[in-house]
């Protein structure tokens, strides 16, 4: 029997997992300076957690979700996204004692959704986001929009569009959603499929409808801000002057409507297209969210958040050459000429691991040729060949793989070697060498030999 991996899914490997690592350092970082918090939540909620937070009539709780019954007969599903669920802690453990400020959560982990598989889209993904839940209004919508874009210029994609709309509140959307279905219920018959439940469910997003013949009939539909109430068009007047102080060059875009139920007012998506033209689609995008605390079991909270999808932005830094495969190579690769020099071999590799440095030993064979042609794929900066014949002179041979230069070095001499080599500066502030029972030998004046 061969196995597989289940479909939509994906091993995610070194340079990879590397990049992702990379990613999620750089959003941390400048979340963390936002004064975001890193919290997670459980891969999978009760259903109704997403059913009713994410709402009956969006596609990914109609078509998307991984839903089960436990052996208890309780109906599970495994998180399509993140916002309900974090909604679903703030309530839980009563989060909401004292919003002098509002609560700020930035997250990381996998989703799953059932979707048809495709370039940049998967059936289990990874998204970066955050939320900002509390007493809150279009100013926090301008921040954690501005918060984005420094995000993604960070990891140093300077072109992406940044489009905005709003959804108004409540009165507008009843009024935009009467007459959407008034225009389109005389275009029905010439739709797709999916449009036509989408009438019946949530007509607003007919709006994100791809299919080419209903895209005619689209841009003819009622513009939402033809809609918009006296104190909508305000708030969204406001939190555009906002972005302009802030210097997010954003687009407004009437057909933005998104995927999940619950927003309202300002949404946003970040989109990017390569110099080649290759349209990369949305990257991440979010939104405010005013009644969604509220639908969960909670006080009269509103929200705003973002995620970004971490496949999708990986893959459009490596093909646009902004994060370059880092394949890290290995600085020291220690090669004992027989069973008899492994020991000094491992502990001399422990020790360089404990001051820093990127090391393998050659356990399996002894054959020099070999070890060497390993050492080369392996990208290594240095072989030591440790032989008797050295070691009765307490030294070893030091093999400079990029000009192939042979030194004799002695242990004790070994690691001011390398430091003069990579320059590191071991002053007290930055060795680490003698944590985890290493003995520290850096700032002896004259380093005794390790052994
Ligand atoms: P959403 O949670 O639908 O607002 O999506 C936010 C971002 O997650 C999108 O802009 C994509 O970058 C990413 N994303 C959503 N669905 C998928 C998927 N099935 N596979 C990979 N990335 C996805």
């Amino acid at each position: 029997m061969k196995y597989s991996n289940v479909k939509g899914t994906h091993d995610i490997l070194k340079d990879e997992q590397r990049g992702y690592d990379y990613i999620e350092t750089v959003f941390e970082t400048i979340a963390a300076n936002f004064c975001f918090d890193k919290i997670e939540t459980p891969m999978m909620e009760y259903t109704d957690v997403f059913a009713r937070g994410v709402g009956e009539g969006s596609d990914v709780v109609r078509k998307e979700m991984y839903t089960f019954l436990d052996k208890a007969g309780r109906s599970v599903t495994l998180r399509p996204e993140y916002t309900a669920g974090i909604v679903r802690m703030v309530i839980s453990n009563k989060m909401y004692g004292n919003l002098n400020s509002p609560l700020k959560f930035s997250y990381f982990g996998p989703l799953f959704r059932y979707e048809r598989p495709q370039l940049g889209r998967y059936r289990e993904f990874h998204q970066f986001g955050v939320e900002c839940i509390g007493n809150i209004n279009y100013t926090n919508d301008a921040e954690v929009i501005s918060m984005a874009s420094i995000m993604l210029e960070a990891l140093g994609l300077k072109k992406v569009t940044v489009k905005i709309n709003t959804l108004g509140g409540m009165e507008t959307r009843a009024n935009y959603k009467k007459a959407l279905v008034d225009y389109f219920s005389a275009h029905i018959d010439k739709m797709c499929d999916d449009c036509n439940e989408r009438l019946k469910l949530n007509p607003l997003r007919i709006l994100d409808c791809k299919d080419p013949n209903d895209q005619e009939i689209i841009a003819g539909a009622p513009k939402i801000t033809d809609y918009l109430t006296k104190e909508d068009k305000k708030a969204f007047k406001e939190t555009k002057a906002l972005l302009k102080l802030l210097d997010v060059k954003y687009k407004v875009d009437t057909s933005l409507v998104r995927g999940l139920d619950y927003y309202s007012n300002t949404i946003f998506e970040f989109h990017f297209v390569s110099r080649k033209g290759v349209d990369y689609g949305a990257i991440g995008g979010g939104g405010h969210y005013s009644n969604l605390v509220k639908d969960l079991g909670g006080p009269e909270l509103e929200g705003v958040g973002f995620s970004f999808g971490i496949e999708r932005l990986y893959s459009l830094l490596v093909d646009n050459n902004i994060l370059k495969e880092d394949k890290l190579g290995v600085n020291l690769y220690f090669m004992p000429l027989s069973q008899n020099e492994v020991s000094i071999a491992l502990s001399l590799a422990n020790y360089f691991r404990a001051c820093g440095y990127r090391s393998e030993v050659a356990l399996n064979k002894f054959k020099l040729a070999a070890n060497l042609k390993e050492a080369e794929r392996r990208n290594t900066d240095f072989a030591i060949i440790v032989a008797e014949e050295e070691l009765h002179h307490e030294s070893v041979v030091v093999k400079e793989m990029i000009n192939q230069q042979q030194t004799i070095v002695e242990i004790k001499d070994l690691l001011t070697f390398f430091d003069k080599i990579y320059q590191v500066d071991r002053n007290e502030d930055n060795c680490h060498c003698h944590e985890e029972g290493h003995e520290c030998h850096c700032h002896d004046d004259d380093n005794d030999d390790i052994n």
